[in-house]
C-alpha cells in the first residue's frame, strides 16, 4: 500500500487478493492467473504475477487493469516455472500508480540464493512510517511508497540464510494487518499476523488428505509432508476451486508456511495474541462460495438475513435484494419471515471500476449503470429491501429514489450489518469517518436522509450468532471503534500514510 506522505489519516485504504504456489510439472502462472481470476473481487485496479524455474530467475508482470486485461496468453508462457506468486489491488483514490501494484519485486544482492525476493501483500501495517525510517536510515531505497515494499526490504537485507528465520524475525516486528505471499527462487512462503486479521487460506493439488494443523504447536515447531504434495495459499478458498486445488484449511494466525521441495512446512509465531478476524470479510468482502473460520459465507450471509427478520420484521408484500451484495441475507430475510421474495433489480455484471469516468451527461444516470429496476415487479408493492452495508449511503439513496420512480408504495431498507461508523486501519477501504452516513445519525435521521419508510440493521450480537463467533476472537471497529491492536489510533495519526493498498 502507498504511504502518501501528506495523506489524510483516514485516507483511503485498500483491500487485495493474494495468492502463491508451489508446483513443479504444473503450469504456475497459468494456474496463478486462474485463482486471480477467482479472486478479482478482492480488487479491480492492478493485478501481478511474479513466477520462477527453481534457482532462475524471478519474472513480472503487473500491469493496471483487470486480470484479463493484464496478461496476455505470451505473458503466461514467458512466465514459465514451478512457482508463482499472485496479487489483485484495490484502491479508490488516485492511488492507482504502476508503482503501487504487486508483486513487489526486490534483489539486495546480500544473501545468495535469497537475495532476490517477490512479495504480495494484503493488509495495512500501522507501524510503517518507523520501518521505513529505519531502512532509509540502513541506506535502503525504495521504488514506490508501498509499505508492502517496506516488508520486501526488511526481508531481502535480513541476514538468515533461510526465509523463514528471517520471516520468524522480522514478524514481530509488523504491526498491522497483514496476509503476505513471498518468493524466493526455490519456496513460496506465506504468513499471517498474529491477530488473523485479513484471511489467508491453503490448499493442496492432489488428493492427500488433511494437512498437519498447526493447532498445539508453539514456537518454532515445524511439520513436514509428503515431497510429492503441491500446494497453494490463498485470500480465499475460491481461487482453489477454479484450479482444481482442494481447500485444506485457514493457515493459522501468526504462521508461517513455505511451500518447497520439503512439501509443506509450517511453523509458527506469537500464537498467544490476541485474535482479531475482520467481522466485515464475512458480511460484505469475501466471495459468498468461500471458506472462513469454518464458515461457509453464502450460509452465514443467508443465516444473518434470518436474524434480521428476527430482530426487524417489516409489514411488506415482498423481499428483494440489492445485488449481489445482499442476496443470500435476502433470502435469509425471506425465508425466516415467510415473505415472498424476487428479484427488483437486474445488474449490469460488467461494471467495474473502470478507468473511463461516464462524464457529465451519463453521471446523473447514477447508479443505473448498475442497477436497473425492475417495474413490473415493484409497482404498488411495500418493499423489504436487503443489503449488506451502508458506508456514504449514496447507494442506498439512489435505490430507494429509483425504486420510488419505478411504482413501489413503501421501501424499507434492512441491512445485514451494523452502523458503519469508523474508518478501517487494518485494510479495508470504509471511507473517512465524516463521509459515513452513520458517523453521529441517528437510525432515523439516516432513514429520513436516504428517503425510505423505515430502516434497521441487524445488531452485532446477530452478526456473531450468524457466524457461530465471539468478539472475543474478532475485529469489528468499523462498527463500535474499538481497534482491538494496541496503538492503533496514535498509529493512525503517525502513519498519515495514504495507506493504501494491499
Ligand atoms: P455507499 O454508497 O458508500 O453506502 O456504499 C455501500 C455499498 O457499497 C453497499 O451496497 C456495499 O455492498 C458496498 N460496500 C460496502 N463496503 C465496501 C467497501 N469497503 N468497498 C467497496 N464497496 C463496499
Amino acid at each position: 500500500m502507498p504511504l502518501g506522505w501528506a495523506g489524510d489519516r483516514e485516507g483511503p485504504r485498500d483491500e487485495c487478493g493474494v495468492f502463491g504456489i508451489y508446483a513443479p510439472g504444473h503450469e504456475v502462472s497459468r494456474l496463478a492467473y486462474f485463482a486471480l481470476y477467482a479472486l478479482q473481487h478482492r480488487g479491480q485496479e492492478s493485478a501481478g504475477i511474479a513466477a520462477a524455474d527453481r534457482g532462475g530467475n524471478i519474472m513480472t508482470r503487473r500491469e493496471l487493469g483487470l486480470v484479463s486485461q493484464v496478461f496476455s496468453e505470451n505473458d503466461l508462457r514467458t512466465l514459465a516455472g514451478e512457482l508463482a506468486i499472485g496479487h489483485v489491488r484495490y484502491s479508490t483514490t488516485g492511488s492507482n500508480a504502476w508503482e503501487n501494484s504487486q508483486p513487489v519485486h526486490r534483489s539486495e544482492g546480500t544473501n545468495g540464493s535469497r537475495s532476490e525476493l517477490a512479495l504480495a501483500h494484503n493488509g495495512n501495517l500501522i507501524n510503517a512510517v518507523e520501518l521505513h525510517d529505519e531502512l532509509v536510515g540502513r541506506g535502503v531505497t525504495f521504488s514506490s511508497t508501498s509499505d508492502s515494499e517496506i516488508v520486501a526490504a526488511l526481508l531481502a537485507t535480513h541476514p538468515a540464510e533461510r526465509i523463514e528465520d528471517a520471516i520468524a524475525d522480522v514478524l514481530p516486528r509488523l504491526q498491522g494487518a497483514f496476509s503476505i505471499v513471498a518468493m524466493t527462487k526455490e519456496e513460496v512462503v506465506a504468513f499471517r499476523d498474529p491477530h488473523g486479521l485479513r484471511p489467508l487460506a491453503l490448499g493442496v493439488i492432489a488428493d492427500v488428505g488433511d494437512a498437519a494443523s498447526p493447532e498445539g504447536k508453539s514456537g518454532q515447531e515445524r511439520t513436514r509432508r509428503n515431497d510429492s504434495d503441491r500446494y497453494c495459499v490463498a485470500s480465499e478458498s475460491c481461487a482453489f476451486d477454479i484450479i482444481g486445488a482442494s481447500f485444506m484449511r485457514d493457515v493459522a494466525p501468526g504462521e508461517i508456511v513455505t511451500l518447497g521441495r520439503g512439501g509443506l512446512e509450517s511453523r509458527r509465531v506469537d500464537s498467544e495474541a490476541r485474535k482479531a478476524f475482520c467481522v466485515f470479510e464475512y458480511i460484505y468482502f469475501a466471495r459468498p462460495d468461500s471458506r472462513m473460520n469454518g464458515q461457509v459465507l453464502q450460509v452465514a450471509r443467508a443465516r444473518m438475513g434470518e436474524i434480521l427478520a428476527r430482530e426487524a420484521p417489516a409489514d411488506a408484500d415482498l423481499v428483494i435484494p440489492v445485488p449481489d451484495s445482499g442476496n443470500a441475507a435476502a433470502r435469509g430475510y425471506a425465508r425466516a419471515s415467510g415473505l415472498p421474495q424476487d428479484d427488483g433489480f437486474v445488474k449490469n455484471r460488467y461494471v467495474a471500476r473502470t478507468f473511463i469516468q461516464p462524464g457529465q451527461e451519463l453521471r446523473k444516470h447514477g447508479l443505473r449503470m448498475k442497477f436497473n429496476p425492475l417495474p413490473e415487479v415493484v409497482a404498488g408493492k411495500r418493499l423489504v429491501v436487503v443489503d449488506d452495508s451502508i458506508v456514504r449511503g449514496n447507494t442506498t439513496r439512489q435505490i430507494v429514489q429509483m425504486l420510488r420512480d419505478a411504482g413501489a408504495s413503501e421501501v424499507h431498507m434492512r441491512i445485514s450489518a451494523p452502523p458503519i461508523k469508523h474508518p478501517c486501519h487494518y485494510g479495508i477501504d470504509m471511507s473517512t469517518r465524516e463521509e459515513m452516513i452513520a458517523h453521529e445519525r441517528s437510525v432515523e435521521q439516516i432513514a429520513r436522509e436516504l428517503g425510505c419508510d423505515s430502516l434497521a440493521y441487524l445488531s452485532l450480537d446477530g452478526v456473531y450468532e450468524a457466524v457461530g463467533a465471539t468478539r472475543a476472537t474478532h475485529c469489528d471497529a468499523c462498527f463500535t471503534g474499538q481497534y482491538p491492536l494496541d496503538g492503533t489510533d496514535e498509529a493512525a495519526g503517525k502513519y498519515a500514510l495514504e495507506v493504501a493498498a494491499t
